[in-house]
């Protein structure tokens, strides 16, 4: 039975693990630790912002350990995007806000049918709107002005079992309530099927012997750690996998796509977006989306929002952004191009005018604070003989999260990776017994 390494837990890890535990020796590495909602109270925070507590967004981690920020440049050093990506079991599916769409235009493009793939992720995975029925009044009202307008604006799909929902409007720090799905109940069935998760396993880069992967080096906490396998599988997300690979003298593409996002807001007394689920519907729109969104990243961390936040009323614009960006073995380039800002303009316009609609000017709107949780695209699949495994990598390493999406989505990527990793997982099958 071949020893499989499956480097990181999230939406990629976590769905290769359970499709080969069953019939693989399969141990996951993960760098952080068990997942914990964020426990702490908002209202309570809330009222120590004006002390300079929350002058770093990277000192998240000191408060909620499984979220990670950090700030990206571009090559000149200017320009700034605030990565935010879960470090923890389930990784970034833990503080995703559960929203389920497919988005394999770009792979069908490519001539790449997933619709099996995509079928079994819907089987395993409830997908539901039942959440509309719970809607509040500020939901609806942004609702009803965005189809006045003539945007479309439809329910967002959601994973998970949403009559278990209490519309605390913490999605985005994990659901305490267990109604939102992440990937640890994949890892749940995969460790069922007999796999190993090992955690505070930071891996760094890959051990060879004759033109073979043997294993993988890294940390587990301050000691230097080593382990063997047969078959290895990245999957430490679209930063971290292509920053491994460079560390083992595989160079990736010279791109990196991260859907930038920023906000919109005003003041709305009593808007109670604090109390909502996170993204109730959306507006499609050529290569970005608009969602409501209350963004606690802005509202602790950047003065324009110190407001109660039951009174903020905001709207995200969601990018899909030209890949211009690095991955490096040390450090991320990124920034947005001309057509980045041109869009994203286009797409605050569009939230100016709903806010209008309901009765608040633009002179009152405010925006947030510039962020993205959506980074890969640095080892894209491609229509070549063998979509899925490029051939820079040895034919026992693997990838499988969001460095093999092929061009930014600007919409929600964990459906389209469990689909592209259950894709993986099925060729490594056939490949080593
Ligand atoms: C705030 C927010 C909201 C989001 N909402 C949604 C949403 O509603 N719907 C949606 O589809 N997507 C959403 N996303 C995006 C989605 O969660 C990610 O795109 C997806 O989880 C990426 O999957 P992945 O497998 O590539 O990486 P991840 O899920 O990030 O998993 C990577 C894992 O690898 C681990 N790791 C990293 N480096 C190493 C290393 N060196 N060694 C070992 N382990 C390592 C990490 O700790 C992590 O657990 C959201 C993202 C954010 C930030
Ligand atoms: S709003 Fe609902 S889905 Fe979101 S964290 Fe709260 S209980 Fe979970």
């Amino acid at each position: 039975m071949s020893r499989v390494l499956v480097v990181g837990s999230g939406a990629g890890g976590a769905t290769v693990a359970r499709e080969l535990a069953a019939t693989h020796q399969v141990t996951v590495l993960e760098a952080g630790g068990p997942f914990e909602p964020f426990g702490w109270n908002l209202d309570r925070l809330a009222s120590v912002r004006a002390t300079g507590l929350f002058f770093d967004p990277g000192l998240i981690r000191w408060l909620f350990p499984a979220m990670r920020v950090r700030e990206l440049h571009d090559a000149t050093g200017s320009g700034a995007v605030v990565l935010v990506n879960g470090a923890c079991l389930g990784g970034t599916t833990t503080i995703s806000a559960g929203n389920a769409l497919r988005c394999d235009e770009g792979l069908r493009a490519l001539g790449m049918d997933l619709e099996a793939e995509f079928a079994e992720v819907a089987r395993e995975i409830p997908i539901t709107t039942e959440h509309v029925a719970r809607w509040n009044s500020t939901t609806r009202r942004l609702a009803t002005a965005a189809e006045a307008l003539g945007f479309q604006p439809r329910p967002l799909p959601k994973l998970g079992d949403y009559s278990r929902c209490r519309r605390c409007g913490r999605c985005v720090l994990g659901c305490p309530n267990g109604a939102k799905w992440d990937a640890r109940r994949f890892l749940d069935d995969a460790v069922a099927r007999g796999a190993t998760v090992e955690t505070g396993w930071t891996v760094e880069r890959l051990v060879f012997s004759g033109g073979r992967a043997t294993g993988v080096r890294g940390r587990r906490g301050l000691r230097r750690v080593s382990r063997a396998a047969d078959v290895i599988v990245l999957a430490a997300g679209g930063a971290a996998t292509p920053a491994i690979l460079e560390r083992s003298g595989i160079a990736c593409e010279p791109r990196l796509f991260v859907d930038p996002v920023l906000c919109v807001a005003a003041r709305l007394e009593g808007a109670g977006l604090d109390r909502e689920i996170s993204m109730p519907w959306v507006i499609e729109r050529d290569r970005y989306i608009v969602s409501p969104y209350m963004d606690w990243l802005s509202f602790f961390f950047d003065r324009r929002w110190r407001l109660p936040a039951r009174d903020i009323v905001a709207l995200m614009v969601k990018l899909a952004d030209d890949d211009r960006g690095r991955v490096g073995a040390r450090r991320i380039e990124k920034g947005l191009t001309a057509d980045d800002r041109a869009r994203l303009a286009e797409g605050v316009g569009l939230c100016s005018a709903i806010l209008g609609h309901i009765g608040l000017p633009s002179r009152s709107h405010f925006l947030g604070t510039l962020n993205a949780g959506h980074p890969g695209g640095a080892l894209p699949v491609t229509a070549g003989p063998e979509p899925f495994h490029d051939p820079r990598l040895p034919d026992n390493v693997w990838v499988a999260d969001a460095t093999l999406i092929p061009s930014a989505l600007g919409r929600p990527p964990i459906l389209t990776i469990a689909a592209m990793a259950k894709r993986v997982a099925r060729t490594i099958a056939e490949r080593f017994s």
